[in-house]
């Protein structure tokens, strides 16, 4: 089933019936059979789904997700969205996810490179065509991208390589950098207030988390609260952030880090102005949504409210700004990583962030003007501008 409520958008935008019914269903799902042999009497195998949602604007573009639980549902559902962002951030690829399912954690690099050349063999035609463009996601990094790389040896195949294997400096960034963009514009044009008056919590402290977290200090944000799947840490004076990345980097968790310690759940429900869940999907729920006092919610991560705790918080009338803009700098860089990669130009990681903020304060601005057009929440307001950019690609390659 769709993420997006078709009947909802309806409600403000005439649409073409054939655009829903292209944008309702993923166009191609792969299954792969993945095997590698090891000894005489050891191999490893797993099912890899591969999800093209759509790609009348461009390639499809989206990670590879590495869990021994991923299903063909779940990369389907992280490839319609990514169709979705890169419409609305006005990037020329469509919406792809892969996921590969295996827990890739007790493989030694050796074996984890052996079993990604099977899926590369598997995969070459489309990746030699530029038909998907894959780049990191759950369990898999630079260096995996990497080995797709030297499998191909096509520069732009691939996204999110190592800086020294044509990766992009400030990809690494990006996402958090775009996140606290976007926190930013919603304290000055939702909330009407300086960064420096606000309170942030954030759940999650990975990339996304972290980066979310340093670049919101910067701005003047104080950040109160953090967490990680350890628990979380509040602070009211706010944390000293490049101290807890340090943190962070030797204990690999914020445990341990000064604090007052809190769970997970508590932090959500923290009497702060911003709250940002940049952590894992489903963490806002039916459940805990009515104790959360934030005044402004920004989805660092992808799907982190429930549709029911979506519906809740808007009929409470608290503004959240979706994921397909929020976490849109992410993506926003790969784009600039593919095009210097096909280009052979120099970048530096001022000119990438730089281009990511611009991307994604056009892109508020487009939101901001059909929320205030249509009266309607920014999620709706983020869909519309999404869908009215899709429904134009459609009709100019004549899909309808
Ligand atoms: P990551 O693995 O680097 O970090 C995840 C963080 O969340 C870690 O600190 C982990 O400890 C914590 N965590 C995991 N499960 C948790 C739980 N149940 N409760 C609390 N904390 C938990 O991942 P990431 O790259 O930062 O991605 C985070 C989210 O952002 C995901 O939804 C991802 O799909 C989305 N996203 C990431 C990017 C990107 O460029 N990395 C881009 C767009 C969207």
């Amino acid at each position: 089933m769709s993420a997006v409520d078709f009947d909802h958008l309806s409600k403000y935008m005439k649409y073409s019936p054939a655009a829903r019914d292209i944008l309702q269903e993923p166009e191609r799902e792969t299954k792969i059979q993945l095997r590698l042999k090891l000894s005489e009497t050891e191999s490893i195998s797993a099912e890899s789904y591969v999800v093209y949602h759509c790609t009348v604007r461009g390639p499809a573009k989206g990670g590879i997700r590495m869990a021994p639980n991923v299903t063909m549902e779940e990369v389907g559902r992280l490839a319609e969205l990514m169709t979705w962002k890169t419409a609305l951030v006005k990037i020329p690829f469509g919406g792809g996810k892969s996921g590969i399912r295996i827990d890739p954690s007790p493989l030694t690099s050796f074996i984890k490179a052996a079993f990604l050349k099977e899926w590369v063999a598997q995969m070459r035609r489309d990746l030699e065509k530029g038909v998907y463009v894959p780049a990191p996601d759950m369990n898999s990094g630079p260096t995996d991208m990497a080995v797709i790389f030297g499998e191909m040896h096509i520069p732009e195949c691939v996204t999110g390589k190592p800086i020294g294997v044509g990766g992009l400096p400030g990809r690494l960034e990006a996402t958090g950098r775009g996140v606290a963009t976007i926190t930013r514009l919603a304290a000055e044009q939702v909330l009407k207030q300086s960064p420096k008056d606000l309170t942030v919590a954030i759940q999650g402290f990975g990339n996304v988390g972290s980066f979310t977290a340093m670049y919101c200090q910067e701005m003047g944000f104080k950040v109160v609260a953090i967490s990680d799947v350890t628990g979380g840490l509040h602070n009211p004076q706010g944390f000293d952030i490049p101290r807890l990345m340090r943190h962070v980097k030797e204990a690999k968790f914020i445990e341990g880090f000064p604090g007052t310690k809190i769970t997970n759940e508590e932090l959500l429900k923290l009497p702060v102005d911003m709250l940002i869940p940049a952590a894992a999907e489903d963490a806002i729920t039916e459940q805990n949504c009515r104790w959360v006092q934030a005044k402004v919610i920004i989805e660092g991560a992808n799907g982190p409210l429930t549709p029911a705790a979506d519906h809740m918080m808007r009929e409470r009338g608290v503004p959240i700004v979706p994921d397909i803009l929020a976490n849109a700098g992410g993506v926003s860089a790969s784009y600039v990583e593919w095009h210097v990669s096909k280009s052979g130009a120099m970048t530096t990681k001022e000119e990438v962030l730089k281009s990511v903020d611009n991307k994604l304060e056009d892109a508020w601005n487009r939101m901001r003007a059909a929320v205030s057009s249509c009266k309607c929440d920014m999620r709706t307001g983020a869909e519309l501008v999404a869908l009215d950019e899709l429904q134009t690609a459609l009709r100019d390659r004549n899909w309808i």
